[in-house]
């Protein structure tokens, strides 16, 4: 969907306008069991508001959008980047209700994103424990657990998540592990188990390194708005520094 961002400069607020405005959107009414019709108005009163002050449109950092709610929540509240060329910004975008327009708050500001991995140690031990016979000892299951994290730890999370599966969620990545760590915690294991325990530990590595299984690491986002420490600089080699406009563009959108 063609969208294109705009600011009141005078004001600090924001509109979204879209070919989509003035179309008009249907949702289903549980309780009558019928769609209704919802008329959509979101341009109008951006236009009337600001019609005399100046307003310039905003580039938006299609790749920094962020929520900290799972993808089928419609009513969670996104964050993104845009840039005027001048200064950076931090979006914050939400619907009241299912039925509302988008609203969106802006501060300056850019996100920062962190990744932190993750294993399942309890996972690991019960499936262990599981499946394989005779029984392994505690003691060399948290031995093996142990090697585990400290081998994913040293794993550089941006690797990890060039292979890795979204969830519902999106600060949740579910990764897999690949051939040469595998191998890794493989050859470490050596020092833990002998003959046929090693075999079976072995195998039992081999499978469940896939991204369901319990040896694969999932990686935690985390993300915090901070205030801008270098004003248009992060966007500098992307930005193209759009042309102000005033009210009688906007109004012929
Ligand atoms: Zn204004």
């Amino acid at each position: 969907m063609e969208s294109r961002l705009f600011r009141c400069t005078e004001c600090n607020e924001l509109t979204n306008m879209t070919e989509h405005d003035f179309s008009a959107e249907y949702h289903y009414d549980k309780e009558k069991d019928c769609f209704i019709e919802l008329v959509k108005n979101d341009r109008e009163p951006f236009i009337t508001k600001h019609k005399r002050h100046k307003v310039e449109e905003l580039k938006v950092n299609g790749s920094s959008f962020i929520s900290d709610r799972p993808y089928s929540e419609p009513l969670k509240t996104s964050y993104f980047e845009a840039t005027n060329g001048r200064e950076d910004f931090v979006i914050k975008r939400w619907r009241d209700r299912i039925e509302s327009p988008l609203r969106y708050e802006i501060a300056e500001g850019y996100i920062e994103v962190t990744n932190k991995s993750v294993i399942h140690c309890e996972n690991i031990r019960k499936q262990i424990q599981a499946e394989i016979n005779p029984l392994i000892s505690q003691d060399k299951i948290t031995r093996l657990i142990q090697v585990v994290e400290r081998v994913i730890s040293e794993l550089d999370t941006k690797s990890l998540l060039k292979d890795s599966l979204e969830l519902d969620h999106p600060l949740v990545l579910q990764c897999r592990l690949k051939n040469s760590v595998i191998k890794s915690i493989v050859e470490l294991s050596k020092d833990i188990f002998k003959g046929e325990e090693f075999k079976k530990i072995r195998d039992f590595i081999y499978d469940n390194s896939d991204y369901t299984g319990v040896m694969a690491p999932l990686v935690k986002r985390q993300f915090t708005i901070k205030p801008s420490p270098q004003i248009g600089k992060r966007f500098k080699k992307e930005v193209v520094i759009p042309t102000e406009i005033g009210q009688g563009d906007i109004l012929t959108l």
